[in-house]
């Protein structure tokens, strides 16, 4: 089993889908870092550690998916980071820790649907983050080396 999973990469643009209109922003890693990915980590929502530069260490979620853009034959990964941030920081290194894995990807008949289950992806990973073997994960040297 691949999780803890730790890897960072350069926040890229996305295809502009409205996460941010939505108000759950995720930060787009780029094709060398998805394509890094173990075989056997699955698509879905993940749930773990993330920090951007030398910031602050945050919860996040993060949706590893088939990306439209690319005909559904490439993965994507963006992580929404559970936390409030001054300005966008596209361009800036992102560093995560995927701890678990909280469902798979599916399609919603609504907005209201899909944000509400976000909602709940969010909520659930604040609860199991609580857990002291993810607590850990938090203070990894991972997130204070340089990258
Ligand atoms: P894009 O399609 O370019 O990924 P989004 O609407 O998904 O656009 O917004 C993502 C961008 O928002 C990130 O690249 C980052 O610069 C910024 N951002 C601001 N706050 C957050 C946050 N809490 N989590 C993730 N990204 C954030
Ligand atoms: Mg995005």
């Amino acid at each position: 089993k691949s999780l803890p999973y730790f890897c960072r990469g350069e926040v890229i643009r996305g295809f502009g889908r409205g996460s941010k209109e939505l108000g759950i922003p995720t930060a787009n890693f780029p094709d060398s870092v998805v394509d890094n990915l173990p075989a056997d980590i699955n698509t879905g929502i993940y749930y773990g550690w993330a920090c951007v530069g030398n910031g602050d260490v945050h919860r996040m979620v993060m949706s590893i998916g088939w990306n439209p853009y690319y005909k559904n034959t490439k993965k994507s990964m963006e992580t929404h980071v559970i936390h409030t941030f001054k300005e966008d920081f596209y361009g800036e290194i992102l560093s995560v820790v995927m701890v678990g894995y909280i469902r798979p990807e599916r399609t919603f008949d609504s907005l209201e649907a899909l944000i509400s289950a976000i909602n709940s992806d969010i909520g659930e990973a604040k609860v199991k983050l609580q857990l002291p073997e993810h607590l850990k994960l938090r203070e990894d040297n991972f997130f204070t080396t340089a990258p």
